[in-house]
């Protein structure tokens, strides 16, 4: 059983010598309990949070020398739990960083067992999709015509906050790194623009991009991207605070600004509030019939980023932290 173990904790950002290649026997599933294969293994920012020591946050720090955890798709090789065959495929919320790993069931979310693209359930067709359709229709409730701003919008879920936003018929402008990841969020994904986090006056570009100001902020990445739209917000815009990428290394941007932001949310009536996907799961169903039904027309795109085989792992998770991926970022670890 290939693994991936946290070796030690990263100080600032993650970099490959935290991480180690470990070959351990495959396990033997109990009575009560599955042997899955982890066909792919999703990687996220909030991992960052759970590899310190304490996390001020609603998960357990991953322990020293295991494998991390994180949501899997997977296949069942052998059941000794009712109501699970061999050959069913799954999402394992836990199926960690690994090629195997055994379940009690808990958690478990059947996938078609013919299903033709079983990633997009890590993706578009899960937590990050979820995460994206529930934030921006419950806080951000989009009205046509208005303007949308999404952060990290190249990645999993701005990707699809995005796209959803246009659906609704908002005027979407992305923030991405890069100007070819710009690019792909105009050509291929359809945002009406999006701006190069990393180029000079994002400010001033954003003025530009959006001249009647901003009624949605999705917020994907804080620090010195949120300074530069906050002034530009207006009355009565909503901001759904989804994640503060920018932050998860433990260097942040923010020491100044902080008394104006509020401020600003008392004088503008901004509704600011954050959210975890975990409390909305009742949603769920709505969601994935409206996604399907996107998906399947073709009016949403579903960008991966595919890595081969866990030893690239802990590489592609660095990446992260980089803006290596484009939409969702995911290891395949078996076919
Ligand atoms: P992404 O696929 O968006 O990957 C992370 C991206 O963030 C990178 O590709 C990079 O893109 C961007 N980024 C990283 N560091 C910085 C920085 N310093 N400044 C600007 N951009 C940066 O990840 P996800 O879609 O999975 O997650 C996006 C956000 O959503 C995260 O903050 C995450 O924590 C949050 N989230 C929240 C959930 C919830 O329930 N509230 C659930 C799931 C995710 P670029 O090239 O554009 O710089």
């Amino acid at each position: 059983n290939r693994q991936v173990h946290l070796v030690r904790r990263p100080q600032g950002a993650p970099v490959p010598g935290d991480f180690r290649i470990v070959d351990r026997p495959v396990p033997v599933p109990g009575e009560g309990e599955l042997l899955l294969r982890n066909l792919y293994l999703s990687l996220d920012p909030y991992m960052r949070g759970r590899m310190n020591d304490s996390h001020g946050s609603y998960a357990p720090p991953y322990a020293l020398d295991a494998p991390p955890g994180g949501g899997t798709v997977a296949r069942v090789v052998r059941s000794r739990l009712d109501g699970f065959a061999e050959g069913d495929l799954v999402v394992a919320p836990d199926g960690g960083w690994q090629s195997f790993a055994l379940s009690d069931g808990t958690g478990l979310r059947r996938l078609p067992n013919d299903m033709a693209q079983p990633s997009q359930a890590l993706g578009v067709l899960g937590m990050t999709g979820f995460t994206a359709w529930w934030g921006l229709t419950a806080i951000g409730r989009p009205q046509a015509g208005e303007t949308l701003v999404v952060s990290a919008a190249g990645g999993a879920v701005g990707s699809v906050a995005g796209q959803i936003g246009r659906l609704l018929g908002c005027r979407v402008v992305g923030i991405a790194g890069g100007a070819g990841k710009c690019r792909q969020v105009v050509e291929d994904l359809g945002f009406d623009a999006c701006l190069d986090h990393r180029a000079p006056d994002l400010a001033g570009r954003l003025g530009e991009a959006a001249p009647d100001g901003i009624d949605i902020y999705f917020e994907n990445v804080g620090g010195a991207v949120r300074e530069a739209v906050w002034p530009r917000l207006n009355t009565d815009a909503r901001v759904p605070v989804c994640g503060l990428v920018s932050g998860y290394n433990g260097v942040t941007e923010d020491a100044g600004g902080i008394h104006a932001l509020l401020l600003s949310l008392i004088v503008k009536r901004i509704r600011l509030q954050g959210f975890l996907n975990a409390d909305h799961l009742d949603s769920f169903p709505d969601f994935e019939r409206q996604m399907r039904g996107w998906l399947d027309t073709g009016q949403l795109h579903a960008p991966e980023t595919i890595v081969d085989g866990l030893d690239q792992a802990a590489a592609a998770f660095v990446g992260l932290f980089e803006g290596h991926n484009t939409g969702k970022l995911v290891v395949r670890l078996s076919d």
